[in-house]
């Protein structure tokens, strides 16, 4: 070994080692899965790389994983022959964390295990959960297309710290030694790894190998080690869908997602015809800590005819869609497609249309059939959902329907009426869909707008999310019915008067006409019309929106903003 140097691991990279051997100690086998598909990623990549430089292959040209052990040094060790890492890439990937907004997050963590282990599972686990189970690990790498002489060695045993060294090695790849804690000594062991890898990562396209258990007489004689593959090594989205259990649709989407928990729901189609390709998407129940930050990862991983090409293709979804996890394979893209070309090839417009109404119709389904589960998912990504009527005017009655919201039907604030549960109890002649937008649900379940609605017992949505007036403006109508602003101008609710309600109104304005008018001098400055309203039924005063002006919450963002 030369060139020797130790470095410490970034801040955050060791908040996060504590965290996770302390929190996910009661779920430690998953850091195979984790190794594993960091090999099957490395292995992706390289594929990608060698088709514009076959070069890389080395003639080395089957990709796998290798896992074997040893029983008396305890150890287990991870060998693939995918990229391989630089000595920098070994700095910075195995030393770093690199996604932005990693200390905020961690600056939640509370030290109540429950809990932490519980937020981790929005961060993803990755390399670093090696020293859950072992005390010491040795990273010996190689990038493919660099000489021999420039392997690196890292070495590590998840303190604060890690060594780096240049060695020479042979073959391009990565091989992975993990000393074992002594109590974790029943990891070196086939019958136990081959269920481990069984269990988590059976989805994974590339043969996974193990050395072959052999007994008696054949054990005596074999010289050198046999290696059998041990999971199904074919692409999962391959495969027809009744040959893939939910296990493995959920370790695939853990795989892809980084995400630590099962997805809420998926949908996998083939497409065939006059573009065909495969996707297989995925409504993840928790959202990442990063979900509104700007440089985020999202988008689906691209293969083209079973070659993964990229991950975080933004192309294929709406970014009201962007909480959605997935693949797409396709088999009318070129193989050196880009992301300049995919932004302007006709072909992602129509493949981005039919995800679009995939994804609307897999929401549909999980809010019919699981209604405990959509609320889940509203609680999460509801808010995400609410930029698609601005976004996507197409298909802007479809994902109204999939909106929920909180109304004057019942009194707990949730948001759990969707448009078709409202429109189910409209009252005689009520022809419009009213609602109520403000600060909080404690402000505007009181507000004097809602009190002709509360006397003449028609249902009021009350939105307060802080997007709600923006969505609300792309929303005209619903099955045919209008929506209507409880605020704005004069409400015309004549057609639910009945003759007498209205004579009496009559009589009631006339009545009024001359402190109308005096009203109306005093106030010329700050109101533009004072009106008799037949909207109240306790206050004595009401302030309205002309049906043109700005919203009250848009008032406030733009004030806030300093326009
Ligand atoms: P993630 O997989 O989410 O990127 P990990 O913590 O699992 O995060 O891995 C960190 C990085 O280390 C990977 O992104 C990759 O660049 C590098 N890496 C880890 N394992 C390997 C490997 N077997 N071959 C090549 N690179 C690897
Ligand atoms: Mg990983």
């Amino acid at each position: 070994e030369t060139q020797k140097e130790t470095l410490g691991f970034q801040t955050e990279v060791k908040q996060l080692l504590h965290l996770m051997i302390h929190s996910l100690y009661s779920n430690k086998e998953i850091f195979l899965r984790e190794l594993i598909s960091n090999a099957s990623d490395a292995a992706d990549k390289l594929r990608f790389e060698s088709l514009a430089k076959p070069e890389l292959l080395e003639n080395d040209t089957e990709l796998k994983i290798r896992l074997s052990f040893d029983k008396a040094a305890n150890t287990l060790t991870l060998e693939d022959n995918g990229i391989g890492m630089s000595r920098e890439d070994v700095i910075l990937h195995l030393g770093t964390i690199a996604r932005s907004g990693t200390s905020d997050f961690l600056k939640n963590l509370t030290g109540d295990q429950k809990k932490d282990s519980n937020l981790i599972g929005q961060f993803g686990v990755g390399f670093y959960s090696a020293f859950i189970v072992a005390d010491q690990v040795d990273v010996y790498s190689r990038r493919a297309g660099l000489s021999a002489s420039e392997g690196v060695h890292w070495s590590s045993k998840g303190e604060g710290e890690f060594e780096v060294a240049t060695i020479e090695k042979a073959e391009r790849g990565t091989r992975i030694v993990l000393h074992l804690k002594a109590d974790e000594a029943d990891f070196a062991d086939g019958w136990r790894l081959r269920n481990v890898v069984k269990k988590y990562s059976d989805h994974i396209s590339l043969p996974i190998e193990l050395p072959k258990e052999l007994y008696g007489e054949e054990a005596e004689k074999a010289t050198e080690v046999e290696w059998e593959t041990v999971n199904r090594a074919s692409a999962l989205w391959t495969r027809p869908r009744t040959e893939v259990s939910d296990e493995d649709y959920k370790e695939f989407y853990k795989h892809i997602s980084h995400d630590f928990d099962a997805p809420l729901s998926w949908s996998h189609n083939k497409v065939e015809g006059k573009l065909e390709y495969t996707s297989l998407l995925y409504v993840p129940a928790r959202a990442p800590f990063d979900l509104y930050q700007r440089e985020a990862p999202k988008g689906l991983k691209l293969y083209v005819q079973r070659v993964f090409i990229m991950d975080q293709a933004e192309q294929f979804l709406p970014l009201y869609l962007r909480f959605i996890k997935g693949i797409v394979d396709s088999n009318d893209l070129s193989l050196n497609v880009s992301r300049e070309i995919l932004q302007k090839d006709p072909v992602i417009d129509s493949m981005k249309s039919a995800l679009t109404k995939r994804v609307l119709d897999m929401l549909e389904k999980l809010a019919k059939n699981e209604p405990e589960q959509y609320a889940t998912f509203w609680k999460t990504f509801g808010q995400v959902l609410k930029e698609g009527p601005a976004e996507d005017f197409a298909n802007r009655e479809k994902i109204a329907s999939l909106l929920r919201f909180a109304s004057t039907h019942d009194s707990s604030g949730e948001q759990s009426v969707s448009l078709a549960d409202y429109l189910s109890r409209l009252k005689e002649g009520q022809d419009k869909i009213y609602f109520l937008t403000g600060e909080s649900y404690a402000q505007v379940k009181n507000s004097p707008h809602l009190e002709v609605f509360r006397k003449k017992g028609i249902e009021v949505l009350l939105l307060t999310d802080r997007i709600d007036e923006w969505a609300m403006s792309h929303l005209t109508e619903f099955d045919g019915k209008q929506f209507a602003d409880v605020t704005r101008g004069d409400l015309d609710l004549g057609t639910l008067d009945t003759e007498e309600e209205k004579k009496a109104q009559e009589e009631v304005a006339k009545s009024k006409e001359s402190l109308l008018e005096r009203l109306k001098e005093v106030l010329k400055d700050q109101v533009s019309e004072v009106r008799v309203s037949h909207r109240l039924t306790d206050s004595p005063a009401i302030l309205a929106i002309g049906e043109q002006d700005l919203g009250l919450q848009m008032r406030q963002i733009l004030e806030a903003s300093g326009q």
